[in-house]
């Protein structure tokens, strides 16, 4: 028999969370260089000094992680010397940040911890780089090891635009239906099963808690509520993508994503939405191909009470359109994984169903 591993998202998570830093990371060196977003780092800076104070644990630099996730800055980030010297990566920022660093530290060889300073995204704990182009469009997907631990500081988060938030919740919203759907026809063996169980974990807390969390995140407050979520956003949803990618199946994103790595072909819409904004109306564009029609009114209702899309044009994305983000989305990792009846024809019909049912929330 073959073998295979599994690597799930240690962490912590609170205010004043980074005091576990020294003891988390002592098996792992005592040299760390900072790669992040370079807001992410002056909000996070002296949280991260003040926790290896004392301690064993140096930061000998921060580096700012040149603002997109593409090979290009990894590569640069890789040649650098306190790159080079460090024992350990410190990945501090938003998704772009996080997968940078952890692209980096898998060339090297090198231990990552990632310090998400926002609820967007599960990037901070999954084993996917996400790649994009020098354009800034979509370019793949990059396998990478995952954090060692994440450690998700709330006073951190709650200091964070609440647009991010905003659309983490989105993003955060694809997970259920996605891992659902792509492995309807398989017959899961332990692994993919576990993920896609706790998948059903994911999509209630955001429904439940996300206006409360995102009114406090506005306010900077460091509530219950923005805890359950940004767990949601980062953790649920990690762990969920780590049990759910193997070496010979992909349960991680289905139509949504699709969607969405799709849509970055569109030039009037280029750089206008949010990764997760345009993923909550894929998710619509996904219930609906999945004949989910009562769970599609419920996100549709919340998206449209949220400020989430539930149409096209919300999106800057007209029926004209359509054919090129179809085109583009059957060359994504999406449409390799896809299930056998998933075809161009019903994905197109879906995002055009998605776009009517959905206009009839908007007019509320
Ligand atoms: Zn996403």
């Amino acid at each position: 028999m073959s073998h295979y591993k599994v690597l799930l998202p240690n962490y912590s998570v609170g205010s004043g969370c980074y005091e576990d830093i020294p003891e988390i990371t002592k098996y792992y060196g005592k040299r760390a260089v900072v790669i992040g977003g370079k807001t992410a780092m002056s909000k996070a800076k002296a949280a991260l000094l003040d926790a290896i104070n004392g301690s064993d644990v140096k930061i000998t630099d921060f580096i700012w992680f040149g603002g997109d996730s593409s090979y290009e800055n990894g590569d640069k980030l890789k040649e650098m010397q306190a790159v080079q010297k460090a024992d350990m990566i410190f990945a501090v920022g938003g998704g772009r940040a996080c997968d940078t660093g952890k692209y980096v530290a898998d060339q090297l060889s090198k231990p990552v911890f990632t310090f998400p300073t926002l609820g967007s995204n599960c990037a901070a704990c999954t084993a996917i780089s996400v790649i994009y182009n020098s354009d800034h469009s979509f370019k793949e997907y990059y396998y990478p090891e995952p954090a060692v631990h994440t450690f998700i500081d709330m006073d951190i988060v709650a200091d964070s635009p609440a647009d991010y938030l905003w659309a983490g919740i989105g993003d955060a919203l694809s997970k259920e239906p996605e891992a659902v759907f792509s492995s309807k026809d398989d017959d899961l063996f332990h692994t993919p099963l576990l993920g896609v169980q706790l998948s059903h974990s994911c999509t209630k807390p955001l429904l439940r808690y996300g206006k409360k969390a995102l009114e406090d995140c506005r306010a900077k407050k460091a509530s219950f509520e923005l805890e359950q979520v940004t767990l949601d956003i980062i953790i649920s949803t990690g762990i969920v993508s780590n049990l759910v990618s193997g070496e010979d199946y992909y349960y991680n994103s289905s139509l949504a994503h699709a969607f969405y790595n799709g849509s970055t072909v569109v030039e009037n819409s280029k750089g206008k939405h949010l990764h997760g904004e345009i993923v909550s109306f894929g998710v619509l564009i996904q219930l609906v191909y999945a004949g989910k029609p009562d769970q599609f009114d419920e996100i549709a209702a919340f998206n449209h009470s949220f400020g989430l899309p539930v149409c096209l044009s919300d999106l800057d994305i007209t029926a004209e359109d359509i054919p090129q983000i179809v085109e583009r989305a059957k060359d994504t990792e999406e449409w390799r994984h896809k299930p056998a009846d998933v075809t161009t024809e019903k994905f197109m019909d879906a995002i055009f169903n998605a776009d009517k049912r959905g206009k009839t929330f908007a007019e509320l």
